[in-house]
């Protein structure tokens, strides 16, 4: 019965629900629903291959940032393992100040924290966000990202 399903009430129900459990297959135009993907992908140095196989987070702008970021870390064990706080805090930056400041306490609980002297630094980047996912990349990584964008 696909009937252009809304998975808005979905979300507003479950809260922060990772891709591979919709009940829905995530389709373009729920982007336009105002539905968002969340993803952190594999830094340098990591085992797994190029942006990892982390499972999307698929939220709505009404919710927490800090519980979108703790359902990705529940949803993505491989990540949490092949990365540190400061690579978590790194690539949560990329999203903008307002997450990594959201999401502090839950890397914290994910990730062993450095000494304190450790956590400043973090960059601020800009985001833009990429036409084909709706993802948003760190402002300049768009190249990198195309060429691993799932839904181009
Ligand atoms: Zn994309």
């Amino acid at each position: 019965m696909p009937e252009s399903e809304s998975i808005t009430p979905y979300l507003e129900e479950n809260g922060p629900t990772p891709r591979s459990e919709l009940p829905v297959r995530l389709e373009s135009y729920h982007r336009e629903q105002g539905v968002w993907l969340f993803r952190l992908t594999s830094g340098v140095g990591d085992t797994q291959p190029a942006g990892g196989q982390s499972v999307k987070i698929a939220y709505l702008p009404e919710h927490k940032k800090e519980d979108v970021c703790r359902c990705f870390f529940e949803a993505n064990p491989e990540f949490v393992d092949a990365q540190t706080y400061r690579s978590a805090s790194r690539q949560l930056s990329n999203y903008g100040r307002e997450w990594i400041d959201a999401c502090r306490p839950v890397i914290a609980e994910f990730f062993e924290s450095p000494s304190a002297s450790d956590e400043s630094g973090f960059d601020t980047g800009e985001t833009e966000t990429c036409s084909f996912c709706g993802e948003p990349v760190p402002k300049g990584g768009l190249p990198a990202h195309l060429q691993e964008c799932s839904e181009r």
